[in-house]
């Protein structure tokens, strides 16, 4: 998938004995200090060798982990980071803990300390991204899944040096890009809240053939064609807008409902959910709760995806939390996950998709599972990302 893009990428600038500040997610998973999760750090691997490769003097990494809130949490140095990237590159790599006034250390890799230790981070303070900046001749953008972040490391540094996209961002970007994507062209939507995912379903409702539509989201669907939904979650403000979804000539053709949902009731004493039981849509029982889509719905989705071309699936289909209303997002995710390569292109993109996809082990099972979630739901509802735009400038 080619993307039309008004920024430079890493391609375009010569790095030839530059000094290069890197931007990379380095927002792992950490447990007890080990990481526990390394896909991010491994995305940005191309983009350092490409770097070392073409003659970088010293290439600054810098990033952030987990919220630290503006001040220095030893738990989350990025020191654990850079032991990482020790053992994964060929040339010495070596931590400071500050982000600018520090002895440059003898080594071609530098690993910054957590950037959001300051507060200039969040704040976009342009005092501070210019100290960022003075570090290096040249910016490099490849922290996907911050490129909705309005902050210093993202938007304040390249107002000051020259800056470009690595290709992490570049893959994300080529592989959300659904403009020319091949017909038939389905997607399967679910998640918590109609709010979040409205944007979503009107960008996309102009370029998809079948919106299938899962998650809580379904219940202020029907809430608003007049049914009764007992328990389960509504977005009571977005009722309206559903009908209007529902009502609007075009849209409503491509989306699809479930016609049977998982119901269960909450046993307040055993604090769990008892009287787990399959209804049809209009007739969710008043004290229950709809959790997932029914088995009919399963089906249903199945034999229309079985003719796309290009599916993206975005949000969990019901409770993935926890068992059994895990069960449609498991089915669905296997089956989308088993029609790819034969011709089909399949992407997932979402915080909450990622996971369930990554606990099932299928991550390389998909054409391009998304490492960011804010940042992947932008594209999806076809909105800008901050961070692009703060490179446009250099274009
Ligand atoms: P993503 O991060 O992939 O975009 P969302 O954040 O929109 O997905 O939604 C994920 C959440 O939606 C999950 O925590 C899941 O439990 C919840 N969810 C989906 N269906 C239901 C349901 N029927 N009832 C309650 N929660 C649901
Ligand atoms: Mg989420």
């Amino acid at each position: 998938m080619v993307v039309k893009l008004n920024v430079k990428t890493i391609r375009d600038f010569d790095f030839n004995n530059k000094k290069v500040l890197l931007r990379i997610d380095m927002d792992v998973p950490l447990d007890n200090g080990v990481i526990v999760d390394d896909t991010r750090l491994r995305a940005s691997l191309d983009s350092i060798n490409y770097l070392l490769d073409n003659g970088a003097s010293v290439i600054f990494l810098l990033g952030h982990i987990g919220r630290p809130g503006g001040k220095p949490v030893p738990e989350l140095s990025t020191k654990v980071v850079a032991d990482w990237f020790s053992s994964h590159l060929s040339v010495p790599v070596a931590h400071v803990d500050s982000c600018f006034d520090f002895s440059l250390p003898d080594a071609r890799v530098v690993v910054l300390e957590n950037v959001r230790f300051f507060q200039g981070e969040k704040a976009n303070d342009p005092v501070f991204s210019e100290k960022l900046a003075s570090l290096a001749d040249l910016y490099v953008n490849d922290a996907f899944a911050t490129c909705h972040r309005s902050h210093a490391s993202m938007v304040g540094v390249p107002s000051f040096i020259p800056g470009c996209l690595g290709f992490n961002v570049l893959k994300e970007l080529e592989n959300l890009s659904l403009d020319d994507a091949e017909k038939p062209f389905i997607a399967v939507l679910g998640g918590a809240k109609l709010s979040t995912k409205l944007p979503v379903i009107i960008n996309l409702s102009s370029k998809v053939d079948y919106l299938l539509v899962g998650g809580a989201m379904i219940f202020t669907f029907y809430k608003a064609l007049g049914f009764s939904v007992g328990d389960s979650l509504v977005d009571d403000d977005f009722i309206a807008k559903a009908k209007s979804l529902l009502d609007d000539p075009v849209i409503s053709k491509k989306i699809v409902l479930p016609s049977d949902v998982v119901v269960s009731s909450f046993d307040e004493f055993s604090s769990s959910f008892s009287n787990t039981r399959v209804v049809s849509y209009d007739s969710i029982p008043d004290g229950f709760k709809g959790l997932d889509i029914g088995p009919e719905a399963v089906n249903k989705f199945k034999s229309l995806l079985s003719f796309a071309k290009t599916i993206v699936w975005n949000g969990p289909l019901g409770y993935v939390e926890a068992e059994p209303f895990d069960k449609a997002t498991v089915s669905i995710a296997e089956f989308i996950a088993s029609l790819t390569n034969n011709g089909v292109r399949t992407v997932v993109g979402g915080g909450d998709s990622l996971k369930v996809v990554n606990k099932l082990g299928l991550a390389s099972a998909f054409t391009h599972v998304s490492t960011g979630g804010g940042a992947s739901l932008l594209l999806l509802q076809g909105s800008e990302l901050v961070a692009l735009k703060a490179l446009e400038k250099w274009n």
